[in-house]
């Protein structure tokens, strides 16, 4: 069984806990790797390194950065088979999307950095006699937390920006999917990177994650991940004045016009609601659809979910994985037992998933609509981050809009519809950090990702994440 190491200056290490924990396979319910036990000892050492190294990086050329970071995105692709076996396993998820998305968008996002690190400017004004300009920074030591549902992807997302920007990073995958980043830390050497810039610390939240946010000498903390969690970072970090990028929860309504174009709607909406196995921040689980076309939507809505069968995430035909873990399905099941108990008629799905063959103690989930749920009650108002969705139908733009903003979240939103002027006013009037007008998770990487109320603080994405990873100083000279 393969023993995973952290990565630190340089060189894999065990924890100075000398303890591992079982990482578990969601397909087949057995373990089949360790991860180091990491604490503060381990956390201390990669600030050691990190401190060390920081110097030197954050006085490298721009065009060094990219040429590194463009390295590795190429012994990412290399290895994509790799990569893609090794996040299917560690998920859950199908290998197809693994090879096609979720791999393919982590070397994307170092190409992206590389290139931003490249066009990285900085602005300056002249008033009367005096010219201001602003000096860029790297903050120094970067603090990067993602979760499981898209392991590289969100780790990459975190780690080429501010490596990019100049940082060195201390790097925390989630302790349920952490082989991928052990994978990428091969590569690090290969494309470059010197000793002690990239460091990645295995373990889970409370043992490993935490001595990252309370060291004081890591100011800026870039973190994905859920509400609660954010909440106490957001507590720990705020006396030390460090600079914090929050991504979290989300409950994101999916709004169907009548006059939206119906088959492309309810493919999009099925994928909104359904990709990833409902895991992903952005998935739309709260489907609100005009009553005009309410009953043919729901219909044939719920007969496209049907055909989303659940099978050994290793196969082509595969649609729907495994949930990551035994606990986030019983915490799934829970919900969807709650959403009876609150009123709700399940219309598909509503249980686990038996998958015979290697899979059979897999962790899999029914995709599960719901229906006759009030906008109020607990199955609408809290992320349940599973293949569940609910749908109601509304009659007035207002409505629609009020329904959708009537949570604490305020993520993502998808809306459906040919009028071009309802889409700008809906877009307008949603409290959300990302409107979709018919399509879903169109991502272009220049653009500001995050959300508001609970979902988050600031933005990641395009030259807002080198913004962040660097202090800005305000020069200003008087020209006699
Ligand atoms: P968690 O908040 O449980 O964990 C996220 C990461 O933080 C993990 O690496 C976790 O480690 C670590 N962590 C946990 N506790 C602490 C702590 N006290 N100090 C420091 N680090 C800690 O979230 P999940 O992993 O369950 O991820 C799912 C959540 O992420 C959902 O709420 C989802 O909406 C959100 N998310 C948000 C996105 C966005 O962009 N807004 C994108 C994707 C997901 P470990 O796992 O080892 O315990």
């Amino acid at each position: 069984m393969e023993k995973l190491r952290n990565y630190i200056n340089g060189k894999f290490c065990a924890p100075a806990s000398r303890k591992y924990l079982e990482n578990v396979e969601p397909a087949t319910g057995r373990v089949y790797s360790l991860i180091p036990d990491s604490d503060e000892r381990d956390v201390q050492k990669a600030v050691d390194a990190a401190s060390a190294a920081k110097k030197a990086w954050g006085a490298t050329e721009p065009e060094q950065r990219a040429a590194i970071l463009n390295r590795l995105a190429d012994l990412i692709e290399d290895n994509l088979d790799e990569f893609a076996l090794a996040e299917s396993r560690d998920n859950g998820k199908p290998l197809w999307l693994s090879k096609a998305v979720d791999i393919p968008r982590a070397a994307r996002n170092f190409r992206f950095y590389a290139t931003a690190a490249a066009q990285f400017g900085s602005e300056s004004s002249v008033q009367g006699d005096v010219l201001n300009y602003t000096l860029r920074k790297p903050v120094g030591i970067a603090g990067c937390i993602s979760p499981w549902n898209l392991p590289l992807y969100l780790f990459s997302w975190k780690i080429a920006p501010a490596l990019a920007a100049g940082c060195c990073v201390i790097a925390k995958p989630s302790e349920v999917t952490p082989l991928t980043a052990y994978l990428l830390c091969r590569l690090l050497k290969k494309a470059g990177f010197p000793d002690g810039v990239v460091n990645i610390i295995h373990g889970n939240g409370p043992g490993a994650g935490a001595p990252i946010i309370e060291h004081k000498d890591i100011p800026a903390i870039s973190f994905t991940g859920g509400t609660a969690t954010g909440e106490w970072i957001a507590r720990t970090a705020a006396p030390m004045f460090k600079k914090l990028s929050l991504e979290l929860g989300g409950k994101n309504p999916t709004i169907v016009f009548d006059d939206c174009d119906f088959e492309t709607t309810v493919r999009g909406v099925v994928r909104a609601a359904f990709a990833n196995q409902g895991q992903i921040c952005l998935c739309g689980s709260r489907i609100y659809v005009q009553r005009g076309i309410y009953e043919q939507f729901r219909d044939a809505f719920v007969e496209k979910v049907q055909t989303l069968t659940c099978g050994d995430p290793l196969k082509p035909k595969t649609k729907q994985g495994a949930v990551v873990s035994e606990s986030h399905m019983e915490k799934v099941l829970s919900y969807i037992e709650l959403a009876q108990e609150e009123g709700g008629t399940v219309l598909t799905g509503g249980k686990r998933a038996r998958v015979s063959g290697r899979c059979k103690e897999g962790y899999f989930i029914e995709p599960t609509v719901i229906e006759g749920l009030t906008a109020t009650c607990r199955t609408n108002q809290e992320e349940i981050f599973g293949p569940v969705c609910t749908i109601e139908a509304f009659d007035t733009e207002e409505e629609a809009v009020q329904l959708a903003n009537s949570t604490k979240y305020g993520l993502a939103s998808s809306v459906w519809t040919s009028d071009l002027n309802c889409a700008h006013r809906m877009a307008a009037n949603i409290e959300a950090g990302i409107v979709w007008i018919n399509c879903w998770l169109e991502r272009d990487l220049r653009t500001p990702f995050g959300g508001v109320k609970h979902s988050g603080v600031g933005r990641e994405g395009g030259m807002i994440a080198l913004d962040f990873f660097t202090e800005p100083t305000n020069v200003a000279i008087k020209v006699n």
